[in-house]
């Protein structure tokens, strides 16, 4: 392995895309695995959407080279969205469609990181964080939150990790993995704390739609106008477009012309197809995500419900996105079907090789003795797989 670059060896595959890969294997031979791992919709994409990728099909002007930054109709149809959802008004010049949110990040950080830079990150954080602050050869600076606290981090906590190093936060709220969603002054303080001290945001938005109860989304760029800020965003989650790849990143000029020009070598355009889904979903209407909510709503509840009914389980509510972030502490330092499980990722593999349910195991997201449920499958899966937890444990 010495041939591959340090770069490369340094990381690791997504945890959250190998346990689903491990469980579509075992499906493949024929295994009844109930997967809680990737977090992606159980919903089709809606119709319209399909439609306008199918009609592009047949448009020979979708057959070629578009602008490396994006369709200009889709980057101006973004900016409108913006303003809609999150009252953010933002030049489309400033849109850069990305191959999903996740290259949305990585760019962002390949555009604003330089190495020696350290880069605060609240943990749990989503998995491919980490990762793209490194291959940016930037370093990440894990500040801790607990449960107890809702997996928010407070100014306080922030500031202390901050060193003359500090170059930018990575925020996101609705929060993968834990559905923790920040109250508005919550936003606006941390916004004004990274203005205070010149420290970048990256504010990752892509759960945007996807808060119950009475939680309320609210972006941190609206909140404090005043900090230098990248926002993050996609279609993946609120329209069900996992598959299509399509996200976008929206900063300052120098920010957004960064991440053009670093595209036009990367990958040139976004697929032509996927960005006209794109772009009929972003102009349409909030009517399937608004279903899915309700949805994921009631999943939710019964997710954290049948969650608390295990001994040496316990699960906060979450309050956006569609995961559960348990602690299994109780469950762990002893044997279970003949294995020592000392970890999460020991109770991860044991949960799938015993009873065929794939959950992500907290330590990739920096949270050991915590597991992530996605609540985003079928009412009758989820039950079917919590069901066969629940009889796991309680066979002990
Ligand atoms: N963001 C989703 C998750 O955390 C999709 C998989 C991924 O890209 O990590 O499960």
């Amino acid at each position: 392995m010495g041939d591959i670059s340090r770069r490369a060896a340094d990381i690791t595959e997504s945890a959250t895309l190998a346990i689903t890969r491990r469980a579509a294997e075992l499906r493949g031979e024929g295994a009844h695995v109930i997967g809680f791992g990737a977090g992606e919709p159980d919903f089709p994409t809606p119709d319209a959407i399909v439609s306008a990728a199918i009609n592009a099909a047949g448009d020979v002007k979708n057959h070629k080279y578009t602008p490396a930054a994006g369709l200009p109709e889709l980057r101006a149809a973004i900016a409108g969205k913006t303003l809609r959802d999150s009252g953010y008004e933002v030049d489309p010049a400033h849109v850069i469609v990305t191959n999903g949110g996740k290259h949305a990040v990585f760019s962002s950080c390949q555009v604003l990181l330089d190495p020696g830079d350290d880069v605060l990150l609240p943990a749990p954080y989503w998995v491919t964080y980490p990762e793209a602050v490194k291959l940016a050869g930037a370093s990440p600076v894990v500040v801790p939150t607990t449960q107890e606290e809702g997996f928010q981090v407070s100014v306080a906590a922030l500031d202390a990790a901050r060193t003359e190093r500090t170059k930018m936060l990575i925020f996101v709220s609705p929060s993968n993995p834990t559905g923790a969603v920040y109250p508005p002054d919550q936003v606006a303080a941390i916004g004004a704390w990274a203005a205070e001290h010149g420290i970048w945001v990256l504010t990752d938005e892509i759960y945007e739609h996807l808060v119950y109860g009475s939680a309320v989304f609210s972006s941190l760029a609206v909140q404090a106008p005043e900090a230098k800020v990248v926002v993050v965003n996609g279609v993946a989650k609120t329209y069900a477009m996992t598959g299509w790849r399509v996200g976008w990143l929206i900063g300052p000029p120098e920010v957004s012309a960064a991440a053009g020009r670093l595209q036009s070598h990367m990958t040139s355009n976004v697929s032509n197809l996927a960005q006209r889904a794109a772009l009929a979903a972003v102009s349409g209407p909030l009517d399937a995500v608004m279903e899915m909510r309700e949805a994921f709503d009631r999943r939710r509840r019964t997710m954290v419900t049948m969650l608390n009914d295990i001994e040496g389980v316990v699960c906060s509510e979450p309050e956006g996105a569609f995961y559960a972030f348990p602690s299994v502490a109780g469950l762990l330092g002893r044997e279970w079907a003949g294995r020592h499980v000392a970890s999460s990722l020991d109770l991860a593999a044991v949960l799938l090789d015993e009873i065929q349910v794939a959950v992500v195991p907290g330590d990739p997201f920096g949270a050991p003795g915590f597991v992530r449920f996605s609540f985003a499958l079928s009412d009758d899966d989820l039950a079917e797989g919590l069901g066969r937890f629940q009889a796991f444990v309680a066979a002990g």
